[in-house]
């Protein structure tokens, strides 16, 4: 099929941008990779009168350093986001999680931005935005604001950007040495959108006692989710004694999955809490032998 007919612009700066989203409210849509928007167009589950496509305002691609972490544009194609040294090195749960997004062809045209927009439960840049309490900068014609990843996911494929609205960048904090991470996911086959994953954070202190712990799931619940028992679980335990598989099991409380013609709900949350099981276990063992080197 075809999408239904539309006028299409191609603005130049987030100021046309969000000119163009004022002028057209809610008749209009933005299009950044294209890898979500334009199958929901060409199968007619949704029409627009105004496409406004992002692809050529250069302001909003690029990485930059941000106070440690890094400052990412909304429009940096998710394989520059991989193949970035800086992302690698100041934010690696960023790095660990993108070559899980469905295949290279897609993170070849896919945008941080937009797939973080689009907040699919089962996308991997949601989880660890909100892991690692990223924070969202949107602009529209009235002014810029900036949103913490904790506000910016409202319910399934439904964030705090308004249709007026457009988010320009995405900041992700480092954090402070020693540190593991860890990022992994349980799908049919690779490449498919997640039935479960984990995005692992944690920090210890000089003596080895874990002083930062960040969980974030996606794929068991309605919006990506954070496994807080398992965080506050882990928080004074010497990173050496940890159980990762019986602290993992309290994500279970976590969850609340859906079933679906993929998985069951079921399925999901003991697969998931065994999965953050294991991903807890690597970011522990990253953290120890990190340790142990510093
Ligand atoms: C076969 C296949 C497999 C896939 N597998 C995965 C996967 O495993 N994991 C995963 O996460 N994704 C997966 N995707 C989706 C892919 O990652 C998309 O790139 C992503 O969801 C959307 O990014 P995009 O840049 O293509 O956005 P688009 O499709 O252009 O836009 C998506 C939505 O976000 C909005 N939007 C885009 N940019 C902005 C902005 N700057 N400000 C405000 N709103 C904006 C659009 O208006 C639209 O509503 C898959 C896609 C395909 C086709």
């Amino acid at each position: 099929m075809k999408p239904a007919s539309f006028d299409y612009h191609a603005p130049e700066t987030v100021a046309d941008a969000v000119g163009l989203l004022a002028e057209h409210g809610d008749d209009a849509k933005l299009l950044a990779g294209g890898q979500s928007l334009v199958p929901l167009l060409a199968m007619r589950l949704t029409r627009f009168e105004h496409i406004v496509d992002l692809n050529r305002v250069e302001e909003l691609f690029g990485v930059s350093p941000d106070n440690g972490g890094v400052r990412i544009g909304a429009m940096t194609r998710q394989a520059a986001v991989e193949s970035d040294t800086a992302v690698a090195g100041r934010v690696p749960l960023l790095h660990l999680a993108t070559p899980h997004i469905g295949h290279f062809q897609i993170r070849n045209r896919g945008t941080i931005g937009g797939s973080i927009a689009h907040a699919d439960p089962a996308s991997e840049y949601p989880a660890v935005m909100l892991a690692l309490d990223g924070v969202a900068e949107i602009a529209s014609a009235s002014g810029n604001r900036e949103v913490s990843a904790a506000e910016f996911f409202e319910s399934t494929f439904t964030t705090a950007v308004a249709p007026d609205e457009l988010l320009t960048a995405l900041r992700f904090p480092s954090w402070e040495q020693p540190a593991g991470f860890a990022f992994d996911e349980i799908a049919r086959r690779s490449g498919d959108f997640a039935l479960a994953g984990a995005a692992v954070g944690i920090g210890a202190d000089g003596d080895g006692r874990i002083n930062r712990a960040a969980v974030g799931m996606l794929g068991v619940g309605p919006t990506p989710l954070r496994a807080t028992s398992v965080e506050a679980a882990l928080m004074g335990l010497s990173a050496a004694d940890a159980d990762p598989a019986e602290i993992g099991r309290l994500a279970a409380d976590d969850m609340d999955p859906i079933g679906d013609v993929h998985a069951s709900a079921d399925y999901r949350r003991q697969a998931g809490s065994t999965l953050v099981g294991r991903v807890l276990a690597e970011a522990l063992s990253q953290l120890t032998s990190e340790a142990g080197n510093g």
